[in-house]
């Protein structure tokens, strides 16, 4: 229920849900905090208004400014319990992958040089999520979609056929692909979780990265499946 606005940071999305006790999903790199502000306050909602902020997965582009709206607001935090320690900073930030040349190359780099840019302030998550659960004072479902992270997740709409999916489907220049494979962790799992999303038979998703994907999203994912794994 509600309205979704997109709200656009640097190269990344966040989605304002405006309702009665608005929510938010994502929060932008932390250097967008005035572009997050902006988008707050032209659709009338102050960040102390927030009631929850939903996190798709722990990557500084999502959880740029948590911290921040959580200093400002009494909203609760929800996320994936896989991202747990990393969104509350016990853990440093996964640097580099084994998928493509670009995440060897990162991985061989100090740690020191690739994780400060990817650096942000640790914020505390009040509900950790395994997937399964009905979040139902917001009418979603929590749908586990890992491979970009370990704890990635999806928050369904099912009666409105929308669901907001983070990086597990990116959507740049208009066209559905795999997320970043150089910040992402098992392609296998990342299989499994586009074809999870193409059998939600979802109108819309919406990214983390890019244009809002739809109508007909799962059959957009499902062909995208279909081109790439077989
Ligand atoms: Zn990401």
């Amino acid at each position: 229920m509600g309205e979704i606005i997109r709200i656009a940071g640097l190269i990344e999305n966040c989605y304002l849900v405006r309702r009665e006790s608005p929510y938010l999903v994502d929060t932008l790199n932390p250097k967008a905090y005035k572009r997050l502000s902006e988008g707050l306050r032209e659709n009338g909602v102050d960040p102390r208004d927030l009631a929850h902020i939903l996190i798709t997965h722990y990557h500084y582009d999502h959880t740029g400014n948590l911290a921040e709206l959580k200093r400002l607001s009494w909203a609760e935090v929800i996320a994936g319990a896989g991202d747990v320690p990393f969104i509350e900073g016990e853990r440093p930030p996964q640097t580099g992958s084994d998928l493509n040349r670009t995440g060897r190359l990162l991985g061989r780099l100090p740690a020191s040089l690739t994780t400060s840019y990817q650096r942000c302030a640790a914020a505390q998550v009040d509900v950790s999520l395994k997937g399964g659960e009905t979040l139902e004072e917001l009418g979603l479902e929590a749908v586990a979609l890992p491979g970009h992270t370990p704890g990635g997740m999806c928050f369904l709409d099912r009666a409105n056929r929308r669901a907001f999916v983070g990086d597990i489907v990116s959507n740049y220049f208009g066209r559905v692909g795999l997320p970043v494979l150089s910040a992402s962790y098992s392609l296998e799992e990342i299989e499994e979780s586009m074809r999870r999303l193409a059998a939600l038979e979802l109108e819309h998703m919406y990214p983390g990265h890019g244009r809002i994907i739809g109508p007909g999203a799962s059959g957009l994912v499902a062909a995208f499946v279909r081109k790439k794994f077989g």
